[in-house]
């Protein structure tokens, strides 16, 4: 017979904790508000394990030498391999080896009690926990129930994959060595990442795109001069093609992928990286009247539509799949639900509210670690077009700004505005190339801030920096 304890009631009871869950749970701690946390794996989630924080310390060697390549006088130091076990070490370290004490720490830190094992929802404000060895706590929530669960990586259901042993992301960020041939499935930003960190540890990368360019979602440029970087750097990028099945014999030795055409193309591992599905199949989400497996559509307090108690925040609504807009929905959510525990009943509507999520909708910041890098905040020019805006997009070539020069022999990039033409402001900027990352916050405030064009022209930016790009692009508009 299976052990019940409980129930242990709590003000708010997190599901999940992922950098969002972890979030939530430290904002409600901070308004007064009692909060247990379940988690079924590691304390961190997938960001901290599987995700942003092993890939981008793969890709930090990559792209570093990349750049010191084109630095002259530099160059010839930087010629060779990169120390393969150095740079595995590196990233085991940045996932604490997949040991989660130091966030339990931190949890336990703020005073939010954390429950291990795999949270359900019984019915509202009812969360069952099944530990580790079968036994089951229940837990009630006086104020909110948040399912910050996250997604998992999708596999197609192609013939012959499923035991294929392939890799998911999760793979592609912890595996122990190199492989000699790697086949990529799919370019988005997943792809274009572990295509470039493969490749410049020394596998052969084969990028198996369906459609016609990569990062089919930025400015088509991005896509562009990714592509480009990723084929002088040895990879074979494949746009148009569809994969139809994949053989192997056994989980070790050689993998075929079959493409439409017939053709097929054998390699060591084959990593799909074709999108991502919430974690809401086991959640208990038919006891409360949702649909098992779905995402979860909330409003801009990130709670569910329909409820008065039940919060969605993070990847498993959908909003934004990245770790800092999550955080943002957190502290959104957080706020909401203390607010609400206060007896708050309308917690107003203002565009900029610090209890509604706005950024999701119109200043979404994302940069994609690859060589070069790509750095975009806001709509795209097509984005802004099917939303209806009357805009122009101002276009840039990096190559002309003294800094970019400076920064590197024969520096490629891009740079796009894409300016309301009637509000005279900013609905989206794109950068590409190397070192544009840092730069992009100039440009959420100047999205968010709705910073005029004329007052942009009194922000002057240091010479010689890359940053002067915001310079030319002004005055390109001005004409
Ligand atoms: C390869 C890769 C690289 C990425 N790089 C970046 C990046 O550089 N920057 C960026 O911003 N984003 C990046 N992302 C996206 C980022 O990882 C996610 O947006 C982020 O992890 C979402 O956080 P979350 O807390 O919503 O979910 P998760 O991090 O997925 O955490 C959810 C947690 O819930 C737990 N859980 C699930 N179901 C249950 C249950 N029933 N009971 C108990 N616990 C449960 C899980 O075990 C997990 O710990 C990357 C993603 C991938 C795949």
């Amino acid at each position: 017979m299976t052990d019940v304890t409980g129930p242990l009631e709590y003000d708010v009871v997190v599901l999940g904790a992922g950098p969002v869950g972890e979030n939530v749970a430290d904002r409600v701690r901070a308004a007064g508000l009692s909060a247990a946390v379940v988690e079924s794996e590691l304390i961190g989630g997938e960001c901290s394990y599987w995700a942003c924080m092993p890939s981008k310390a793969l890709l930090r060697p990559a792209i570093a030498r990349a750049e010191a390549r084109r630095v002259p006088g530099l160059s010839g130091a930087v010629q060779g391999p990169l120390d393969t076990k150095a740079v595995l070490g590196n990233r085991d370290a940045f996932t604490s080896h997949w040991k989660d004490d130091g966030q339990v720490a931190w949890l336990d830190g703020i005073g939010a009690a954390i429950h291990r094992g795999h949270g359900r929802l019984e019915g509202p404000r009812r969360v069952s926990v099944t530990g580790p060895d079968g036994e089951q706590l229940l837990l009630t929530a006086r104020h909110a129930v948040a399912v910050c669960t996250g997604s998992r990586a999708v596999l197609p259901g192609l013939p012959g994959l499923a035991d294929a042993a392939p890799w998911t992301s999760r793979e592609a960020t912890s595996a122990q060595r190199v492989p000699g041939r790697l086949v990529v499935v799919g370019g988005g930003v997943v792809g274009v990442e572990m295509a470039t960190a493969w490749r410049a540890l020394g596998a052969e990368v084969t990028l198996l795109v369906r459609g016609e360019g990569l990062l089919p979602r930025m400015e088509p440029f991005a896509g562009e001069l990714v592509a480009r970087s990723l084929t002088e750097a040895g990879a074979t990028v494949r746009t148009g093609v569809s994969v139809t099945a994949v053989e192997r014999d056994g989980s070790t030795g050689p993998v075929t992928v079959v493409l439409g055409d017939g053709e097929r193309v054998e390699a060591d591992e084959v990593l799909f990286a074709t999108g991502r599905a919430p974690r809401t199949d086991d959640l208990g989400l038919e006891t409360v009247g949702l649909e098992p497996g779905s995402w979860l559509t909330v409003d801009d307090s990130c709670r569910v539509e329909g409820s008065d108690w039940l919060y969605a925040v993070g990847d498993v609504n959908h909003r934004a799949l990245l770790t800092h807009q999550g955080k943002y929905q957190a502290r959104v959510a957080g706020a909401s639900i203390a607010a609400r525990a206060r007896g708050v009943k309308a917690l107003g509507t203002a565009p900029w509210t610090a209890h509604a999520a706005t950024a999701d909708h119109r200043a979404v910041t994302q940069v994609v670690f690859t060589e070069p890098e790509i750095a975009a905040v806001g709509l795209t020019l097509a984005e802004a077009e099917a939303a209806g805006h009357r805009v122009r997009a101002v276009d840039y070539d990096l190559s002309g700004v003294a800094g970019a020069a400076l920064y590197a022999d024969g520096y490629r990039g891009h740079a796009r505005m894409i300016v309301d033409l009637d509000a005279e402001t900013l609905l989206g900027v794109t950068f590409a190339g190397p070192a544009v990352g840092e730069m992009l916050h100039s440009a959420t405030v100047a999205v968010v801030g709705e910073v005029p064009i004329d007052r942009l022209w009194h922000a002057v930016p240091a010479y010689p920096t890359i940053s002067e790009v915001w310079l030319r692009l002004l005055e390109t508009y001005r004409g």
